[in-house]
């Protein structure tokens, strides 16, 4: 009867544990593809004048530098 109830407790212990990793997975997965989608809608802008990298919002085709305001292209990957 004790081996039964520890076997038990055992499972219960090991479903719980499956479940945490489980539902922690699933948080960090959801968690990265919203950061992900969120930076692929962003576009990467590298200043031909003074070689700063920034990014603006994705459709943009030109952005002026944040740092010496310079009009520059979208970096083609
Ligand atoms: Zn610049």
């Amino acid at each position: 009867m004790f081996t039964v109830s520890l076997s038990l407790g055992a499972l219960i212990y090991t479903l719980s544990a499956c479940a945490l990793i489980f539902g922690l997975w699933l948080y960090y997965d959801f968690r990265d593809r919203g950061l992900y989608e969120t930076q692929r809608r962003r576009t990467i802008f590298h200043c031909i004048r003074c070689d700063k990298l920034y990014s603006a919002r994705a459709g943009t085709e030109t952005c002026p530098c944040p740092r010496c305001g310079f009009r520059n292209e979208r970096l083609q990957f």
